[in-house]
């Protein structure tokens, strides 16, 4: 007999990751492409020689050290797993069979699916022709069983970014007992100053008493931890707390939590690292607008190419280049800002296609 799993989930596709192809150059998967800092290896390698104790459930050290940085007291930080994790875990704090979870689309490809999942009903509300997220539809698709809204910011995979007036103005118009989660994977790559750091602006609704804006952050992206998994809300207390109530136990494992701390140690070698991502992001989009490609103007590790139906053609030609990409079929390609001789590689590839 077979086991009676749940019939809903028969169609639901399972997430698809960035390939790995051998040979090939990766710039599929938003992650940095230098190596860890030997700091950081150093203590993981240490931190290894105690792995048949659990960790610490709550990330104690970890939690203090954010909390520290970010101003704010340690009950308002939580740990996961890598941020996607909290992003489950923020939509089983909020919703119940039926509630909505209400998302740019466009955007990361968890969202749907942990929605669905969970049992919560997808809103998907399409970005603009700009490929920007549309905060005005946003806040119209909002219904009375709308329980959390992600705004991701810079979003993945189209790289704009909402700016602080946008933000405020979006906030303002969500009933506050919705929660507005502000994913901030690729936070460290922003450099527009009008931009709003997530947690400044979340104190800001804090102290005027509204409860209903949380922050995502991960190590997986500007710290070069995504092997590792841990990422962190900073959210009020009230959400930390059911937070804490849907987790997983000892999610985050003690070399993850190791290395995070040593890569908060060593935060102005990773950020100068970040800066010459952007510099280089810079260049390949120029290069890209040169070629004559349409590239939305980006504010994370990577660009978009909004190729429409030829985007699985432009990604089959990339492979033949040794360049993997990311696809997403009959909107567009992804492509990570590496190291300047993977972004040549790239761009060797894209001049190819534009010639053809
Ligand atoms: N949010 C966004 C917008 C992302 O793009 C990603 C990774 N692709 C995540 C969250 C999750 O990252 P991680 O689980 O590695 O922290």
């Amino acid at each position: 007999m077979t086991v009676r799993t749940r019939a809903d989930l028969d169609a639901l596709p399972s997430y698809v990751p960035g390939k790995t192809v051998p040979g090939a150059i990766k710039l599929a998967s938003n992650e940095v492409s230098a190596g860890p800092l030997p700091s950081v290896v150093r203590a993981v390698a240490e931190a290894a020689t105690a792995m048949n104790r659990y960790p610490d459930t709550g990330c104690a050290e970890l939690v203090d050290r954010l909390a520290d940085r970010l101003g704010v007291p340690a009950g308002q930080v939580a740990t996961g797993s890598g941020s996607v994790t909290l992003c489950q875990q923020l939509i089983q704090a909020t919703c119940a069979d039926g509630d909505e979870v209400l998302f740019p689309w466009r955007s990361f490809e968890a969202y749907p699916l942990l929605t669905h999942v969970v049992g919560a009903a997808q809103v998907r509300v399409p970005v603009t022709a700009g490929h920007a997220l549309d905060l005005d539809a946003m806040a119209a698709a909002i219904t009375p069983r709308t329980r959390l809204v992600f705004v991701c910011n810079p979003n993945n995979p189209t790289g704009t970014a909402v700016r602080s007036g946008e933000l405020e103005e979006f906030v303002a118009k969500v009933p506050d007992d919705v929660l507005v989660v502000v994913d901030e994977a690729y936070k460290e790559f922003v450099d527009d100053p009008h931009v709003p750091d997530g947690v400044e602006f979340a104190k800001t609704q804090w102290a005027r008493g509204r409860e209903n804006v949380a922050v995502l952050r991960t190590f997986s992206k500007a710290y070069g931890l995504a092997g590792l998994r841990v990422g962190y809300a900073v959210a009020s207390e009230p959400v930390v707390e059911t937070l804490r109530k849907v987790y997983v136990p000892f999610a985050v494992n003690s070399l993850a939590q190791v290395a995070a701390i040593a890569s908060l140690d060593a935060e102005d070698e990773l950020m100068e690292r970040c800066r010459a991502i952007v510099a280089e992001r810079g260049r390949v989009r120029g290069a890209l607008l040169g070629l004559g490609f349409d590239v939305p103007e980006s504010q994370a590790n990577f660009v978009w190419l909004p190729l429409g139906e030829r985007t699985l053609e432009f990604n089959d030609h990339c492979l033949a280049h040794k360049v993997v990409v990311r696809a997403f079929a009959g909107d567009g390609a992804r492509v990570t800002i590496g190291e300047p001789d993977e972004n040549d590689a790239f761009l060797a590839a894209a001049e190819a296609w534009s010639a053809q």
